[in-house]
């Protein structure tokens, strides 16, 4: 794999798709990214954390846009996250900040990051993916609305 990488999730971290569509979702990939060397799809029992490397930069508060510590995010993946499953539970959780209820997929991560039972893993071959392109993915997907990582 490259070093820059586009990963593809279900806003919805707990969606995966129908049986079959995950092979499918694959040659739809290869033909939407013609240059795309390496293409994933995974499709998992456990919730994982997909995150955006050396892009990381800050994470903020969805209600009050407070910007969150590291120390502070680490302390919420740690209580969402059940070793014996190797998963992210999704619970909704009390932000530090604010008190608001959310859980770890909705904080406002930069750059994007998240979390998934699926997803779709590849080469960036392209830079910045075009909003029609996006479109074309979440059609594909069930009308799923997907956000898009980039790793670095
Ligand atoms: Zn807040």
């Amino acid at each position: 794999m490259s070093e820059h990488q586009i990963i593809i999730l279900p806003q919805n971290p707990l969606w995966i798709p129908p049986s079959g569509m995950a092979a499918a979702t694959q040659q739809f990939i290869a033909g939407l990214f013609p240059a795309a060397e390496h293409i994933e799809v995974t499709c998992t029992d456990e919730v994982r954390y997909y995150d955006c490397g050396g892009n990381f930069e800050h994470i903020h508060c969805p209600a009050c846009y407070a910007e969150l510590s590291v120390e502070q995010w680490h302390s919420m993946m740690d209580a969402d996250y059940n070793a014996e499953n190797n998963s992210f539970a999704m619970q909704q959780q009390a932000l530090p900040c604010c008190g608001e209820l959310c859980n770890l997929n909705q904080l406002q991560y930069s750059f994007e990051q998240g979390f998934g039972r699926f997803a779709i893993i590849m080469d960036n071959s392209v830079g910045v993916l075009d909003a029609a392109t996006q479109a074309a993915i979440e059609v594909f997907l069930d009308n799923q609305p997907v956000k898009i990582i980039y790793r670095h």
